[in-house]
């Protein structure tokens, strides 16, 4: 497993993760999408399967080992199947981030599964009230437990990770959701993750945020859960003194540099862009209050700025010591 020291040292070392904006479409509609802009940008200028390989091989030369496929909602580009087998072929570790929705058609299920190391699954609630509501999308709960239980059954299973975005619709569903999911024999790792103000999220942020301390004082409790089943869980874009007594289950902690490449407009003109990702700190700041905080060199990156524009930094606290896992921090008030 790795630790906040080796996380530091991943700063300097050469990217090998590579994720891949291939599809600017998706078969859902949830509410706080923080891709939506980038979506209806450029939905009408899909990758062609050329430009994709192309992008692959190039990224593979490169150095990159392993490939996330991200959208949108990657399965629905009509040459998914065919960039997977590609990918494999070029001898990347693959990872897809989906809603599930395609993986639910055991046929789809048949062909892809076999050359998916990882997925990650958005889950946004316990049962189908909660999910298909964030989702908008009436029947997407059913299909995403349909695709778990066509992954049970596959002969090789990827790791299976789940990601559970938290607003004020499911919050309150929130130990449930991570209780259902630790249960299920496939989810080996469950991320929690803090709304991020981008896209969707962005344009009705104030109807759609949790506050950071209340997420915060939920986090022992879902870490216990996940532990007690053997499961992973991690959270995402959380200020580290924000998980209490649940710190190390920050995903600050376990976060590799990354290269993305993704649509972009220059001069003009509709290309695909190559940017490199160091830390986790995109969106994120050191409020002045930080300064002293040892967290800070140890690998916290911050609140979200526009969280602390909305809400100021009353909910965050310094750190006195940082870097033994085996006595946890304390906050100093
Ligand atoms: S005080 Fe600042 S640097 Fe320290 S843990 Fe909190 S957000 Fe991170």
């Amino acid at each position: 497993m790795k630790t906040a020291a080796t996380n530091a040292a991943n700063e300097r070392s050469p990217v090998k993760r590579l994720e891949f904006h291939m599809s600017y479409v998706c078969n859902q509609d949830c509410v706080f999408c923080s891709e939506s802009v980038r979506m209806r940008q450029y939905q009408k200028r899909p990758l062609s399967y050329k430009e994709m390989v192309e992008t692959i091989t190039r990224k593979r030369r490169e150095g990159c080992e392993h490939i996330t496929f991200v959208g949108g909602e990657p399965t629905v580009h009509p040459d998914f199947l065919k960039l997977l087998a590609a990918s494999k072929k070029l001898g990347y570790a693959t990872l897809l981030i989906t809603n599930g929705a395609k993986l639910s058609e055991p046929r789809f299920a048949a062909e892809s599964l076999p050359l998916l190391d990882e997925i990650v699954l958005s889950v946004h609630g316990s049962n189908s009230k909660v999910h298909d509501d964030l989702a908008q999308s009436p029947g997407s709960f059913e299909k995403l437990w349909k695709a778990l239980g066509l992954i049970e059954k596959a002969k090789k299973r990827p790791f299976v990770l789940t990601n559970t975005v938290v607003t004020q619709k499911n919050i309150n569903d929130l130990v449930k959701t991570i209780n259902v999911l630790a249960e299920h024999p496939v989810v080996r790792h469950c991320l929690v993750s803090n709304l991020a103000p981008d896209g969707d999220a962005l344009l009705h942020y104030d109807e759609q945020v949790v506050r950071i301390s209340e997420l915060g004082r939920l986090a022992p409790q879902l870490v216990e859960i996940a532990r007690s089943r053997g499961k992973i869980i991690r959270f995402f874009g959380m200020p580290l003194c924000s998980l209490g007594e649940a710190w190390e289950a920050s995903n600050d902690l376990y976060w590799d540099s990354r290269t993305n490449v993704e649509r972009a407009t220059s001069h003009g003109q509709v290309t695909l862009e190559d940017t490199w990702n160091y830390t986790p700190k995109r969106m994120r700041f050191f409020p002045d209050l930080c300064a002293p905080c040892p967290a800070r060199e140890k690998k916290c990156w911050g609140v979200f700025r526009i969280y602390h524009k909305h809400f100021g930094e009353s909910e965050l606290m310094t750190f006195e010591t940082l870097g033994s896992q085996e006595s946890p921090p304390c906050p100093s008030r």
